[in-house]
């Protein structure tokens, strides 16, 4: 558009709005707002157009003056094939016309439109931040409240079923990435990076629902800082809160949550608190990501034992003064769990063997060193993991356990990449990951179709093509390094446990 067009038009808006304003001398603010939004909105999307267009890459070829764009890979000049419109939509329901060169590489045969890739247009008719506020929302709030809001907030329209398509596909992506960098091989300079920070870390599990009636656990790792400095030990504040969730079995997570606790600098910091139930998995996640940290177990936890441990004495017809239990839970935090384990030695042993009590009396004196609650609170610890059966509810069950919602398996997992990143509050992070992965994936699609074509090519008699010779595999995540070293039972510098080497990892548990 001509310079004088724009000036026009742009004051015809002016003069519009004015005589508009004159026949609406009463008109409410949202009621001007909504007259100016809609003209405005049309400006916007002719400059958009007008702006997206002024490049070299829209019109080129022979009859158009302007040099060919080069493939990427090969270096030759595209050959022209004609040209194509696309549409995307405009904010406030207007909407955005392209008109561009369709290109094709005479060496290698890929064919794209140049300006689409320069312009980083998405598949789709949703403009790239459109998608973005849509995939977002998505991570929210289900699906069709994740169409009607955009609808709401930028008159862009969209289905339910396609804003569930993009959350899971941007999902798989954030998701694909993180598990290749969770691969990524340690290196040994970052051992030496230590800070001052004091982490605290604890992991769960949370059940969500599958189609079919199942349900699976999610596991949740939740790290937080506490203060360095003196601190009411009663009142201890976790913040700088992230998470790492996945439906996977211990071991994969235990793997996987290397993402979170690398980026968190677990290895790194000064000293580190483990609160946990005394599940098995969760002490050689411990072992794996921090093995001298300080170990302990989760404070509701052990009451819950210790109650128990109580009524079972009192079913044996043992008689207690009044508020027996809050006493020795009191006992327990002030004191630690000595002096109740030693009351429990002098009980008979006919009472101490006695099924109930016998179990939790042995859960409480195995784990006597995971309960120096006095000791660990005068460190300014935690005691209780509250921060992760808040991240359950906040991360998992918020978004993935509503009114008759029912997941894939094979969907959990991305929806929980982007759970993750709008609760770790790393939103645009999280979305130029998943850019960075789809790129990977189209070169590396392309790669594909250039090498069969490659090889296609040098075959003299057509015939022989079929069936296809099929190219290397190439994959998508880089190979792991040797764990072990060759020829000897020794772990290379890239197993996981030679970060913790006094603690060998124990067997996993069965969940
Ligand atoms: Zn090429």
């Amino acid at each position: 558009m001509q310079r004088e067009e724009w000036l026009s038009k742009s004051e015809k808006i002016l003069t519009d709005v004015k005589e508009w304003r004159k026949a609406h001398p009463k008109a409410t603010f949202v009621e001007i707002e909504d007259e100016v939004h809609r003209r405005m909105m049309q400006l916007e999307a002719q400059l958009l157009q007008d702006a997206a267009q002024e490049s070299s890459s829209r019109a080129w070829g022979k009859d158009m003056g302007e040099e060919a764009p080069r493939c990427s890979r090969c270096q030759v000049p595209l050959q022209a094939r004609g040209q194509h419109a696309r549409t995307v939509q405009g904010n406030g329901g207007e909407s955005v016309t392209l008109l561009r060169t369709y290109g094709t590489c005479p060496h290698c045969g890929e064919s794209f439109f140049p300006l689409d890739e320069e312009l980083a247009l998405l598949p789709g008719t949703l403009a790239p931040r459109q998608q973005s506020h849509l995939v977002q929302l998505g991570s929210w709030m289900p699906f069709r409240h994740a169409s009607r809001m955009l609808r709401e907030l930028l008159a862009v329209h969209v289905s339910p079923e396609t804003a569930r398509r993009l959350c899971e596909d941007v999902g798989h992506q954030v998701e694909e990435q993180q598990t290749a960098e969770a691969h990524q091989p340690w290196k040994e300079e970052d051992d030496g990076r230590e800070n001052d920070s004091c982490l605290v870390i604890s992991a769960d599990g949370a059940m969500v629902p599958l189609t079919g009636g199942e349900w699976a656990e999610v596991r949740t790792l939740a790290i937080g800082e506490v203060p360095t400095g003196p601190t009411s030990p009663e009142k201890v504040h976790v913040g700088e809160l992230s998470y790492f969730s996945r439906l996977t079995d211990a071991a994969h997570f235990t793997e996987l949550a290397e993402v979170e606790t690398r980026r968190r600098h677990v290895i790194q910091a000064k000293a580190v608190g483990a609160v946990m139930d005394g599940a098995e998995w969760l002490q050689t996640l411990v072992d794996i990501h921090r093995g001298d940290a300080v170990r302990i177990l989760d404070f509701p936890h052990a009451a819950e034992h210790l109650s128990q441990l109580v009524e079972g004495l009192g079913a044996g017809g043992r008689t207690f003064p009044e508020h027996m239990l809050e006493r020795c839970l009191h006992v327990l935090k002030h004191r630690g769990p000595s002096p109740l384990l030693r009351m429990a030695e002098r009980l008979p042993k006919d009472e101490a063997q006695q099924g109930t009590v016998r179990e939790h009396l042995e859960y409480l004196r195995k784990r006597q060193a995971l309960m120096q609650y006095p000791t660990f609170q005068q460190a300014g610890w935690p005691i209780g993991s509250g921060m992760v059966e808040s991240a359950n509810k906040v991360v998992v069950e918020a978004r993935l356990k509503g009114t008759g919602m029912r997941w894939k398996r094979a969907n959990v997992n991305p929806m929980l990449a982007l759970r993750n990143g709008v609760c770790n509050q790393r939103w645009l992070e999280t979305w130029q990951t998943a850019s960075q992965q789809r790129r990977r994936r189209l070169s590396q699609h392309r790669q594909r179709t250039t090498q069969r074509q490659e090889v296609a090519s040098v075959l003299p008699n057509p015939t022989r093509l079929t069936p296809a010779p099929v190219p290397p595999y190439v994959p998508l995540l880089p190979p792991e390094p040797p764990a072990m070293i060759a020829g000897t039972s020794r772990p290379s510098s890239h197993h996981p446990w030679k970060r913790s080497p006094a603690c060998r990892p124990k067997p996993f548990a069965k969940t």
